[in-house]
This record gives structure tokens, sequence and C-alpha cells, in this order.
């Protein structure tokens, strides 16, 4: 049975690095019908606070990233919280110091600091000089009287560590240069590196993806693992994400951090589309991939060995690709919740009878970018005026343009429905007599309808307006028209 995990510290918001971890980890339980374990690292009792689990929590649902085992909802090999398992480190670190593997020290942060000093000054790598572990129980107990507190550190011993990571491929680490590593600090709790260590093998994960700013810590671990005769996992470390100056993605930005895509409009979908190709891509090169079509060819072999770039361009790209495919009761819905947040004007549309605000939805689909776009795209369907939009844009119409223009008033007045249908055999006729086709003839009537060159489309947007809603507007493109002649 593959049993994947992910282990956030709760120390702040779910960003983008994090969360393509947790989906990478996510795929591999899915796609081998295993376990995906949710287990909160918050040792740091400092920096931890409960408001960031719950806001990763929250963030992790959102993306969809369910888990079968985890602190809301327990299981077989819980506790799922570090700070409830504090008895389980202890238990480990007393076996590792009865074994003569680790040892009190009592060094305080200053000496270590000035010992730090002079390794600096000297050249020396930085590492702890072993002095307590030379201890006797004699100066033991002298640091006793004195009141310290030790913290306990592992024996570090042999030349160097070999591995297999199943990106990096064959590692080997000098150990001569790691020091005697504390895993149990002075106030009784443990290290990141025992901690991890002692869980991912009593809850039995069978593989590790994080990122490769883990992987200094991995020898650790690995000694660890041997030391304690615990069974390690694969380990798999994937490449971080850089910004596109190729610099490690900053949290500064506002696309960093998932809560963010939730309010600008993203959906989860396409977010999760989007993480899922940063580092890994299919054999097959596809990029609009469904969750389950990612599931199905997610494969370890393909994590890309080298850092992936974020490009908030191409996630939004994605993201419009997934709202198009949107059905119409979904867009709404999806839709809903940014109209009903948005300025009065756009809030007026959720009072529309819902099919004439799906038909609406649908015209504008194509020019989302985003959910929360609904509120601009949506104004050419608002408006009662186009004065304001006419005197900012200053549309130029040729003759041409305003003998088009006329036509399609004419037909408009005399026409009896006007449904896209109508509006397709009125166009027909226009371009027979008029003689302009192709944009020589949308063009106009958009200006004239919308005062600008872009937007919905037509054969949605005109019968949205109605016909009077159609000759009213051109009405003031002609009045604007007439002004502005006026004044030349
Ligand atoms: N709590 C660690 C982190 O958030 C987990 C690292 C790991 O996956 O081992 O970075």
């Amino acid at each position: 049975m593959i049993r994947m995990r992910f282990a956030p510290s709760p120390t702040g918001m779910l960003h983008v690095g994090n969360a393509r971890t947790a989906l990478f980890n996510w795929l591999w339980a899915r796609k081998n019908n295993g376990k995906f374990i949710l287990r909160i690292e918050d040792t740091d009792m400092e920096r931890s606070k409960s408001k960031w689990e719950k806001a990763i929590l929250d963030d992790l649902r959102w993306l969809g990233l369910d888990w079968d085992e985890g602190p809301d909802i327990g299981g077989d090999y819980g506790r799922y919280r570090q700070s409830e398992r504090l008895d389980l480190y202890h238990e480990y670190a007393s076996q590792l110091v009865k074994d003569d593997l680790a040892y009190p020290c009592y060094c305080t942060p200053e000496e270590l600091g000035q010992k730090r000093k002079e390794q600096l000054s000297r050249k020396q790598p930085l590492k702890y000089d072993g002095y307590c572990s030379q201890l006797t129980n004699r100066g033991r107990n002298l640091f006793k009287a004195q009141g310290r507190k030790p913290t306990l550190r592992f024996r570090v011993d042999g030349d160097k560590l070999c591995f297999k990571d199943l990106v990096k491929g064959e590692m080997e680490f000098v150990l001569g240069n790691l020091g005697d590593f504390i895993i149990m600090r002075s106030d009784g709790w443990p290290t990141y590196n025992l901690a991890a260590v002692i869980d991912d093998s009593l809850m039995e994960i069978t593989h590790i993806i994080r990122g490769d700013d883990h992987l200094s810590n991995t020898p650790k671990q690995i000694l660890l693992y041997k030391a304690l005769k615990l069974y390690a996992p694969v380990f798999v470390h994937i490449p971080l994400i850089c910004d596109m100056h190729n610099k490690p993605l900053s949290k500064r930005y506002w696309y960093s951090s998932i809560v963010q895509y939730r309010q600008e409009g993203y959906l989860p979908e396409a977010l999760v589309n989007y993480l899922a190709l940063l580092g890994w891509s299919p054999k097959n090169g596809r990029e609009i991939m469904g969750i389950d079509e990612l599931i199905d060819s997610f494969a370890l072999e393909d994590i890309s060995g080298s850092a992936a770039v974020f490009d908030i361009k191409k996630a939004t790209w994605v993201n419009s690709e997934y709202i198009k495919k949107l059905k119409p009761d979904d867009l709404m819905s999806a839709c809903m919740p940014y109209l009903k947040s948005a300025d009065e004007y756009a809030q007026s549309l959720t009072e529309l009878e819902p099919e004439q605000l799906k038909n609406m939805l649908a015209a504008i689909a194509p020019g989302l970018k985003t959910l929360k776009d609904v509120s601009n795209e949506a104004v050419p369907y608002l408006i009662d005026s186009i004065e304001g939009i006419l005197d900012t844009q200053s549309p130029s119409f040729s003759e041409k343009d305003i003998e088009v223009l006329k036509a399609f008033n004419e037909k408009l007045v005399s026409a009896d429905i006007f449904r896209a249908e109508d509006l397709k055999i009125i166009l027909k006729q226009l371009k027979k007599e008029t003689g302009a086709s192709g944009r020589g003839l949308y063009l106009p009537i958009r200006l004239g309808i919308t005062g600008e060159p872009h937007g919905p489309e037509l054969f949605e947007l005109l019968p949205l307006l109605g016909k009077k809603g159609c000759i009213e507007r051109l009405k003031q493109t002609f009045n604007w028209l007439d002004s502005n002649a006026a004044k030349v």
C-alpha cells in the first residue's frame, strides 16, 4: 500500500510551493489507490498557530486535495499533530541516549555563538565541536548544578552517506562536515528531523515528495532511521519554484499564496492543473488536463530535475480555458459570489431571470480570465447610456461605417422579433445592400452599440439588449457623431 503524506508547518498561509508538494504527493497516492495523510508539524511553538492550520486545511479542501487520515478526521496511525506526539519522541530519544547514540549537550547559545565565530575566523567548517560528547558524569552534574538545561545531540559517525533520490539520482554526503546535530531542544520539544523520522516511519509512509530545500536534512534523517532501526521511505526531492527572473518564488507576490487565487476568481481545478505542470509534464506533452487525467498520467519518473518557473500569465490562461469549459449552470454558480461582492451595478445582474443571466454569462465567458472579471465584462450589458464610453474612447467612424450603421438602424426599427437568427438575416441583407462585409460590417455595429472595438460576441449581446436597447444606443451614437461633427 502506497502511503504519502503532506506535512505542513502551520506558520503561515499555504503557498504555491507547498501546494505543489501536497498535490504531487496526493496524485501519487490517488494513482496507486494508496493513502494520503495530512500531518501537522507544529513543533515550533512560537510560530505555529491554530489559525494557520485551519487556513491550510481550508485551502487544501478548496483545491480538492482530500486526505484519508489527518488531525481533523483521525486514522489508524494517529495522532496527526506533532504537538500531540511528544511522548513518542521522548521514548525514541531516550533509546538513543541509552544506546549512547545521543548525548545531552549543555553548551549555551552564547557559547555556541562564540565557537561559531572562532570557526569562521579560522575558516573552518561550521559545525558543533563535540565538546559535550566527551563529558564525564561529573562534568554533566556540574552543568546540571548550574541549572543548565541540555539539548540532545545525535552522534554523527562515519565518513560518508549515500542514498538514492528518485529525482536527483545517487547522492553522496560527506559526514565529516555535519557535526553532531540537535534532536531535542532544551525545552523538551523535538527538532524537525527527529519528529519527521519517527512519524514517517510509524505512519508507514512509503515515499516522501518534498522540495529540494530539504535535501540537506535527508542525510541526518537517514542516520536517525538507521540508529533507531526504523524503516526509511523512498525520497523524491523536487526542484524549487522560481519566478520569471529565476529567483526563488517570493512570498511577497500576491500569487504565491493559494488563498489569493480564490479571491481573484481562479477555479481550483485550473489552479491544480497549473500547479501539476510546475516541474512535471506528461509524456504526451498535454497541458490542459482534468483531475482524472492528471492522476492517470502522473509519474515520478517524469518529474523534472530543474527548477520550475512560475508564470502567472500561464496560470491565468489555464484558468480562462477552464472557465470556457464550464457548463452554463456551473458558470452561473461559480460567478455568483463574485457578482454579489462586486459594485452595485454588477450586483443588479443577480436579479436577472436565471435564464437571461445564464445567456449573458455564456456570452462573456470567452473573454473572462478570472471569475472576478465578470463584473467588468458585464458592463456592455448593463449600462443604459454609452455616451460616457463614446466620449472617452472616441471611436472613429468612416463615412462607410456611418452608412452601415444607419442602414442597420433602419432594419432594426422595422424588425419584428430580434433574436440571434434575426440578426443573422439582417446582417446578410446589410451586406448585400451596403457592400460592407467582415470587419467592415461588424466593427461599426460594435462601435455603434458599445462604443468600444472589443467586447462580447455580438450575436449574444444584441439579442440580450433587445431591439429597444440597441436602437437607444444607436441613437446616442448618432447624437454623439452629430455633436462631434458640429465641433469640428
Ligand atoms: N514541515 C516541513 C515543511 O513544511 C515538512 C518537510 C518534509 O516534508 O519533510 O517544510
